[in-house]
């Protein structure tokens, strides 16, 4: 039986101080929410919201993590730092990753295999641009994103990953994927998990929706047979969006 997962990706927005004040403020508004909930926050935000949502019911995330565990990688955060600072989960792969810092599914696999090393939930996201979509590639796109990004993870570990499914047309742009098009894209994704991993596998994996996520919309996506719950940017960023989102049942 899956549960639905709310996650919030904060992005490059909030300084530690406003990052901790979000943090507060959803703690108490939600405190009673039946769904799981992470927020990822910056990576300088990390260490001090970590000690707002310890012992709390919202998971913290990183939004990112280098592919090694240290050495000369100027700039980037090693997952020994992470989990030195009690981050929970990371989200890997993410669109703006992918286009604006080139990260190839090659790349992203072996971060994927690195986080599941150190013991770290994974959110991996995948999704087609506009241009894809509108040239008939919706689907080489997600099983190729599916089959790179899963490359030598045993069926042990599918219980430490999630994929979100983002249409990078529908992040930050205001347009939402119809519930029936995300849906039939989260069935696809399913079946390519189904072909690597077998069916039930593949219907236990918790499969988010990522583009526009708002309270409107909420729970109309997440009637939808294969939509498992959302990754949320633009409308994470403050409580009255994102806690009717987390709270959408
Ligand atoms: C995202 O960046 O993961 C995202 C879905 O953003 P937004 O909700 O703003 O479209």
């Amino acid at each position: 039986m899956r549960s639905y997962y709310i996650a919030g990706n904060w992005k490059m927005n909030k300084t530690p101080s406003e990052a901790v004040a979000l943090a507060q403020a959803l703690v108490k508004d939600l405190k009673d929410c039946k769904e799981k909930v992470l927020i990822a926050p910056a990576y300088v935000a990390l260490d001090a919201v970590a000690k707002v949502v310890k012992g709390t019911n919202i998971r913290l995330g990183a939004q990112n993590m280098a592919q090694e565990e240290s050495g000369a990688f100027t700039g980037e955060v090693s997952p020994l730092m992470l989990k030195e600072i009690g981050v929970q989960t990371v989200i890997l792969g993410h669109s703006e990753r992918r286009a604006i810092y080139k990260e190839d599914d090659a790349l992203i696999n072996k971060k994927v295999h690195l986080a599941l090393k150190h013991g770290f939930e994974v959110i991996l996201c995948v999704g087609e641009t506009l241009a894809e979509r509108d040239g008939g590639k919706l689907e080489t796109v997600l099983s190729t994103q599916i089959t790179d990004g899963f490359k030598g993870v045993d069926a042990v570990s599918l219980k430490n990953i999630v994929v979100a499914y983002e249409p990078v047309w529908a992040i930050g742009t205001g347009k939402t994927a119809s519930p029936e098009d995300a849906d039939s894209a989260h069935a696809y994704i399913r079946t390519v998990l189904a072909g690597l991993y077998g069916a039930d596998a593949s219907k236990a994996m918790c499969i988010q929706y990522g583009g526009s996520v708002k309270p409107d919309n909420a729970a109309t996506l997440m009637a939808k047979p294969n939509i498992d719950g959302a990754l949320v940017g633009g409308a994470a960023l403050k409580p009255e969006t994102f806690v009717p989102i987390a709270k959408f049942r």
